[in-house]
């Protein structure tokens, strides 16, 4: 996180507290700047600590005692109103996302969509937010399960999806009765703070969401930490996913992870290959492959290997790279100086270590255009075994392992050959190979000839194994996430009655 220099002529931001925009107590700021143009300052963000995560935790507590009351239904109303506000917004949310994380204009659109889906899906669980009744054992008496909130809800959210995944979060979190206090990821403070001013504009009320911006160790860790924070919705790297669930152990606390992945595409030999080449390209550098769900490893029958190959580098060397806000680029800057190195680090590692093949790109582009920026080229690895290090770990760049196999036997058993399990994905034309894969395939998402990402906003989204701690966001099951379940029973007998105990009689 680089410290603001003295004398920085550029907009700065503040935290949002008890329904007031202020600057951290020590009055210190940190840069954003544009990674397609390093020169561009987006703006100066508070570099915030624990006594602000204290003060933005005790405007929670003291918020919820009055939101956890408004009944559900209104709750929804204001999320309406969020939805449709975000829908005027949604072109300028998504040039200042592109300019703060460098994805490219379609893609930011793409993601402030995101935002709206979830606020209206959610918006309609106001009216819903079932519960159950059901018979009970004994005579005049009435049982039935409710959800009731939990309290200050800690929301830990990466820089890919920068408005996206602060809303999944959000939105089931304040539609269950929670308070919030928000952090996001330093490089992309101003998508968060463009979702909360919308909060605040809609009239969602002073303390219920609140944002504190500022590194993980100086700010995420105080409040996954806190008393006061009842629950951590954290999405990130599985190494930092480790030491959130770490920290939540000691009390209990309820934690939900959404941490890394490295995705698989099979390609049959009977695949439609033009179809499943415009899935590699898509899920493997949509988003300059910064997703978590991005397809990361190309799983090819060698029946149709190397046609496969060809084409596919012939493709991804076509992509046109620059700068986002250019409506005719297809693939952006990484989002970071530090990024890029992670990127370039591993792409040594395939070289040297590994001994993969390089066969398309693995170089940082650097002049003209790209001078100011943290560009690199598309990269592809052939002939790559699946035991080697650039295909079992998340490099979370434009890099892509070609795998071949021989079957959809040994297919199956490369993509679950790692430790995550997210998203994965079969272009076959062979319905029962589709279904054996489906079945067979350790990952919460999976598609049937469609890349590995594309996931929509009603249905569960989640990985298996590291990828996640068994929770999953969006649908209707994120309000599991962010509920407790009570049962009520009402004895209108007037006599003790004990469970379980054969006081009933059962006339014939
Ligand atoms: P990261 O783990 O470095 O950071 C995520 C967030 O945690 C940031 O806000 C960061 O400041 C904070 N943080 C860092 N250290 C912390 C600490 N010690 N205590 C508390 N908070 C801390 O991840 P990133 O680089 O921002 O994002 C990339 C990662 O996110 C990738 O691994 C990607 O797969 C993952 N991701 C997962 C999903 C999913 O839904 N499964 C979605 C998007 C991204």
């Amino acid at each position: 996180m680089a410290k603001a220099k003295a004398k920085v002529k550029a907009k700065k931001y503040y935290n949002y507290i008890g329904g007031q925009w202020v600057p951290s107590v020590t009055g210190e700021f940190f840069e954003n700047r544009n990674p397609a143009d390093t020169r561009e300052l987006i703006g100066l963000f508070p570099r915030s600590t624990a006594e602000d995560v204290d003060r933005a935790v005790a405007a929670a507590e003291e918020a919820y005692e009055r939101w956890r009351l408004v009944p559900a239904p209104k709750r929804g109303e204001l999320l309406y109103a969020l939805g449709q506000l975000l829908i005027e917004r949604k072109e300028a949310y998504a040039r200042e996302m592109t300019r703060e994380m460098g994805k490219i204009l379609k893609e930011t659109r793409g993601d402030v969509q995101e935002a709206i889906d979830i606020t209206f899906f959610t918006a309609g669980e106001g009216r819903r937010l079932y519960g159950q009744t059901t018979p009970s054992e004994l005579p005049n008496k009435f049982a039935m399960s409710v959800r009731v909130p939990l309290g200050v809800c800690a929301i830990i959210t990466p820089w890919n999806f920068p408005m996206a995944i602060p809303a999944w979060k959000l939105m089931p979190a304040l539609l269950c009765g929670n308070t919030v206090v928000m952090k996001p990821a330093t490089y992309t403070p101003l998508s968060m703070i463009n979702l909360v001013r919308a909060c605040e504009e809609v009239g969602i009320p002073p303390g219920v969401v609140n944002v504190v911006t500022g590194s993980g160790t100086e700010v995420g860790t105080p409040l996954i930490e806190h008393p006061g924070v009842k629950l951590v919705s954290f999405t990130g790297s599985t190494e930092v996913g480790r030491k959130v669930s770490e920290a939540c152990a000691p009390t209990f606390k309820r934690c939900s992870l959404e941490m890394g992945g490295k995705n698989p595409i099979i390609i049959m030999d009977d695949a439609n290959l033009e179809l499943a080449l415009d899935g590699a390209i898509w899920g493997g550098f949509g988003t300059t492959g910064q997703r978590c769900t991005a397809a990361s490893r190309v799983i090819v029958h060698k029946k149709v290997y190397r046609k496969f190959l060809r084409a596919f580098v012939e493709r991804a060397r076509a992509l046109r790279i620059g700068n986002g806000l250019d409506e005719r680029t297809e693939m952006g800057p990484v989002v970071s100086e530090q990024q890029l190195e992670t990127v370039m680090h591993y792409i040594e590692i395939g070289r040297k270590q590994d001994g993969a093949k390089l066969v398309c790109g693995g170089q940082r582009l650097t002049r003209g255009k790209y001078a100011h920026g943290y560009f690199l080229e598309p990269t592809i690895f052939a002939d790559v075994h699946p035991e080697m290090i650039i295909a079992r770990e998340e490099i979370f760049g434009p890099v892509v392992s070609v795998i071949p196999c021989r079957s959809l036997d040994e297919a199956i058993h490369i993509a679950n050959g790692v430790r995550y399990g997210l998203s994965a994905s079969i272009y076959t034309q062979d319905v029962n190979t589709a279904f054996r894969a489906m079945r067979d395939v350790d990952t919460g998402i999976f598609y049937v000839n469609a890349p590995t990402i594309g996931a929509e906003t009603h249905l569960p989204f989640g990985g298996m194994k590291e990828t996640g701690n068994g929770h999953r966001e969006a649908g209707v099951q994120a309000l599991d996430i962010f509920s407790e379940w009570k049962a009520v029973y009402i004895d209108y007998s007037g006599t003790l009655q004990r469970a379980q105990i054969d006081t009933v009689e059962i006339s014939q």
